[in-house]
């Protein structure tokens, strides 16, 4: 069976007669045949067990739910009751989750498959996938390069045709990076808009879970279905939710699209800047104001993100303690000891220098001096986009200053890696939805335009990516 690229085509051979055994079998060879490593565990048996179910329930008629009998994919820092969930650590490496996070819990009631978990770098701290602890992530458009990060797995699984859409997280970018570099639609919802119930949490004020496409039309059926009020997460909004799908169509005619001049400067490698300000053009020519605006805070925003992100991650971290969970160092004698050990031994590097970094930033003595004034830049940054959206009605802007890179590469200078993230993590420091949209790949590498746009206006940015993507 050819797998479908989209869930709308999925719908179309489901309806045809197709059977979801055969569409979740085909979905799970081509995971199993493929060697970029997106998935760092596939659950086959439970999946086609499911998709017999499914089948059976729909030949009674019973079948409910957009999704029904479609294969998807979710990031490995999801729960999934029953279904390991590792986080990309070794920390995590046999730990099964006694519950279900409430986004895949959607997916399910709508009728999905989860046919398994998808790799990512180490507690999502990363932005090439490569800290995952199983096994190197690879961009199908050329596996010596990088997918991106940290959500690469997902973005791999539905770039490379393996499930139409899948779910990751997003605390700086890791599901809009990776959806530049491997050339498929990425969404990171607002702040509060989807319930964070079930994510292992990273740096929990700026983390959001979202999806991966290959169609700004999928991207908004998905949002539909994840969105939302949930009693089990007290940060997620109860802002109603629009039918992002009714209002797709209605395209850029009237709408003002800022340009921040912050995001366009040095650094921006000329081949992206090219293929990215064609994507603006063709924005411009079906409707769309163009509007210069400043963000003058931008040039704080890894500084800030990366005090913050650490000292909430070492803080969320200690959990992970070698008495709950899974994973304890066996040598040690003493309990200190084997605290010690444990994460000495379980945690990688990369995540081991942010807990070391977010203890220090949160100490006392140097708190003031790092996390408070960290904090008063992301409230400027908060506001600057405040003001930028009183000139206009969503932003434009790279997603990445450069294409993905060849695997290896910045991996022993986390400086390097962390100054890549500069277009992605002032959204999250601001709690702002950002939808990443292919434009024209630069010598043969894919390329998204980031649509920024206020908190709870995805409508806007759908309906902006769509016509983007409409236009060719
Ligand atoms: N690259 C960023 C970091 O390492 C963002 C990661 C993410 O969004 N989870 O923190």
């Amino acid at each position: 069976m050819s797998l479908p690229n989209t869930l709308v085509e999925a719908r179309r051979i489901l309806s045809e007669g197709g059977t979801s055994e055969d569409l979740v079998r085909a979905s799970l060879d081509r995971a199993q045949a493929s060697t970029l490593g997106a998935f760092n565990t596939l659950d086959r048996e439970g999946a086609l067990e499911r998709a017999r179910t499914l089948d059976l329930a729909q030949a009674r008629g019973e079948a409910k739910g957009p999704l029904w009998g479609i294969p998807v994919a979710v990031k490995d820092n999801l729960c999934t009751k029953g279904m390991r969930t590792t986080c990309g650590s070794r920390i995590l490496q046999d730990f099964i989750p006694p519950y279900t996070a409430t986004v895949v819990q959607r997916l399910e009631d709508a009728g999905a498959i989860v046919i398994g978990k998808t790799s990512q770098d180490e507690f999502a701290m990363g932005s090439t996938s490569g800290t995952n602890a199983f096994g190197v992530v690879r961009n199908p458009v050329d596996p010596e390069r990088v997918p991106g990060g940290s959500s690469g797995g997902s973005a791999v699984a539905v770039a490379s045709g393996i499930v139409p859409v899948s779910l990751g997280s997003d605390t700086g970018g890791s599901i809009r990076q990776p959806a530049s570099f491997c050339g498929v639609v990425g969404l990171k919802p607002t702040y509060g808009r989807v319930s964070r119930y079930g994510l292992v949490a990273y740096a929990s004020s700026l983390d959001q879970i979202g999806l991966f496409a290959n169609s700004v039309e999928d991207a908004a059926l998905l949002l539909d279905l994840i969105s939302g009020h949930d009693v089990h997460d007290n940060t997620s909004a109860t802002t109603p939710v629009p039918d992002h799908l009714a209002s797709l169509g209605e395209g850029v005619q009237g709408l003002r699209i800022g340009i921040p001049a912050e995001y366009w400067g040095e650094g921006l490698d000329a081949g992206v800047r090219a293929s990215l300000e064609e994507g603006v053009a063709k924005l411009r020519a079906a409707g769309a104001t163009i509007v210069p605006v400043q963000l003058p805070s931008t040039r704080h925003a890894i500084s800030a993100y990366y005090v913050i992100a650490m000292a909430e991650a070492s803080s969320n971290l200690s959990r992970f303690d070698g008495v709950r969970y899974t994973g304890r160092d066996k040598d040690a004698r003493t309990l200190l000891d084997m605290y010690s050990r444990t994460r000495t031994s379980l945690f990688g590097e990369e995540v081991r220098r942010r807990i070391l970094i977010g203890t220090f930033v949160l100490s006392a003595g140097y708190y003031d001096a790092y996390y408070a004034k960290a904090q008063r830049v992301r409230e400027l940054i908060r506001r600057e986009f405040q003001e930028a959206f009183a000139q206009c009605d969503l932003l434009a802007t790279p997603t990445a200053p450069t294409t993905a890179w060849k695997i290896g590469e910045k991996m022993d200078d986390p400086l390097a890696m962390y100054l890549s993230d500069i277009d992605t993590i002032a959204v999250n420091l601001a709690g702002l939805p950002g939808l990443v949209v292919p434009v024209a790949p630069v010598e043969g590498l894919p390329v998204g335009l980031q649509l920024i746009g206020p908190a709870f206006r995805e409508d806007l940015l759908l309906r902006a990516g769509k016509a983007l993507e409409s236009a060719g």
